[in-house]
């Protein structure tokens, strides 16, 4: 006799109807779904801005499967205690998810899917958050990728599977289990002021997601070679927010760029290459995990790295008042709107972890905090390729320098006067929301004057690299 008691579809991030394998499967059954969402641990660990953006996205996705005659149901606790009490509830036979890849949850989901097991119950979990799963691409020794181009051209030529249409229909159980109200999670409260003028910079939702993919392949990604390095302009998909929480799909990405690629668009190729930094990111995480807390690079414990929060330098970065413009406005860009462009996050954390000698876990975890798109894996790839310490790392000698940067990538001053308000007359709307989001115990206001270098760029470079040269010609 088939199956035909009820799935719960345990969500997580994934929060969109298609390319979602594991959410179309359980449409297709024809059996009762009950998607959850569960407010765990490591729901609790979230910085404060992409805690806030899980609550935007968590909103809009429960209205959404409310439009199919679905539900969103909220609970709070253990995800083993809160799913046991929901089979209880609702008398599933099955527990069924997407994927994830930090260590911390493939713990929880193994011991999750023995025990669910043991109690009669099927655990079943999908792929569908990376191209490619982390175990699958090997080097012809049959390790793993510890640099980009090799993995790049393992994957560059495989079979992508097509994305799975949204299901039209996700059959409701015959009675619905309580939910908690999402209002009561208070997911925003730890932004305090940032939440107000941060939100008016979000588009969640897996409809705005895709309509911007549209607007992309349509007039951006034809130009994205020549412009995706310009800090001002608008040269990028801005889809990570997305991405990170799963409201679009990369399978999506992947397929609409290829169709772009091969009527011809210049950039396509480009931008493929880009979301394959993500996966190579899972890759390095799952294969060595360690990349999320210590130097990647064995013998970096050596480098004399400041780890103190109270250090001047990283108080005047995390506050954009370092007295380097390119520094700052990114600082300002990300306080406001959750993200920063990519160029301007290598040169401010090259600037952190180099001119300023602050440890990048330092920065890293900034990041995590002010940051809507923040991803685990591509937010400590990113910071330990910048220090020096990661995997296929820019030498630790090659150091940005930001006013050469700010001549290549910002000439007429765009990005810096865009996000900066001392010492203009008549400063944008952008650069003065910075004062409105940032807490009032910094005490910053928009016509005091403009600090000077907190430290000369050349001195500081010149402390860089003779403190690398004294820690690795130790030993
Ligand atoms: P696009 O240029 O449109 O690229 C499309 C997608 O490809 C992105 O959305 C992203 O998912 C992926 N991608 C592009 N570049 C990279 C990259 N270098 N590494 C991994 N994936 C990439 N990205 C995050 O999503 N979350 C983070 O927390 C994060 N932290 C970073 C920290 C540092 C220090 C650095 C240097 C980079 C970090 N990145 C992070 C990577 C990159 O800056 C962003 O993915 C990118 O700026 C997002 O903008 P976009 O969506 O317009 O990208």
């Amino acid at each position: 006799m088939s199956e035909t008691r009820a799935i719960i579809y345990w969500l997580r991030r994934d929060l969109r109807l298609a390319d979602h394998p594991g959410l179309a499967a359980a449409a297709a059954s024809g059996r009762p779904v009950v998607p959850v969402f569960i407010h765990d641990e490591s729901v609790a660990a979230l910085g404060a801005a992409p805690a806030f953006r899980l609550g935007l996205g968590l909103e809009r996705f429960g209205a959404t499967l409310g439009d199919m005659g679905s539900r969103l149901i909220l609970r709070r606790g253990s995800a083993p205690a809160v799913l046991q009490a929901l089979i209880a509830e609702t008398g599933a036979g099955a527990v069924w998810w997407t994927r994830e890849y930090t260590p911390q949850a493939i713990t929880r989901d193994s011991a999750l899917k023995t025990a669910l097991q043991q109690a009669g119950i099927e655990a079943r979990s999908f792929g569908g958050a990376l191209l490619f799963e982390p175990w699958t691409v090997e080097t012809g020794a049959g390790g793993f990728y510890k640099v980009y181009t090799p993995f790049w051209r393992a994957v560059s030529q495989r079979e992508v599977s097509a994305p799975d249409p949204a299901p039209a229909r996700v059959r409701p159980p015959e009675a619905w289990p309580g939910s908690e109200a999402l209002s009561d999670w208070g997911l925003g409260a730890p932004m305090r002021r940032g939440a107000a003028v941060v939100a008016t910079h979000q588009a969640p939702g897996e409809a705005a997601a895709l309509e911007r993919l549209d607007r992309f392949i349509a007039t951006g990604i034809g130009q994205y070679d020549a412009c995706r390095d310009l800090p001002a302009g608008d040269g990028t998909s801005t889809l990570s927010d997305a991405l990170s929480l799963g409201e679009i799909g990369p399978r999506t990405l992947w397929h609409r760029a290829g169709e772009a690629a091969h009527k011809g668009a210049q950039g396509a190729e480009t931008f493929l290459k880009q979301l394959v930094w993500r996966d190579f990111a899972y890759h390095l995480m799952y294969h060595t995990p360690h990349l999320l807390s210590e130097n990647w690079r064995p013998g970096w414990e050596v480098f004399p790295w400041a780890t103190d929060p109270a250090d001047p330098g990283f108080v005047a970065w995390t506050r954009g008042r370092t007295g380097v413009p390119l520094v700052d406005a990114a600082m300002r860009e990300m306080y406001v709107t959750g993200r920063m462009h990519n160029r301007a996050r290598m040169i401010a954390a090259s600037y952190l972890t180099k001119h300023l000698m602050v440890h990048w876990k330092l920065g890293m975890d900034w990041f995590a905090d002010c940051l809507t798109d923040w991803d685990p894996a591509a937010n400590a790839m990113g910071w330990q390729w910048v220090a020096g310490c990661g995997p296929d790392a820019a030498p630790y000698f090659r150091i940005f320098n930001p006013e050469t940067q700010a001549k290549k990538f910002d000439p007429k001053g765009r990005y810096r006067n865009h996000w900066i308000a001392e010492g203009q007359a008549e400063p944008p709307r952008a650069a003065l929301s910075y004062f409105d989001a940032v807490p009032r115990s910094w005490n910053l206001r928009p016509d005091a004057s403009y600090p000077p270098p907190i430290m000369a760029l050349d001195q500081g470079r010149r402390r860089a690299l003779s403190a690398y040269a004294s820690a690795f010609s130790q030993g």
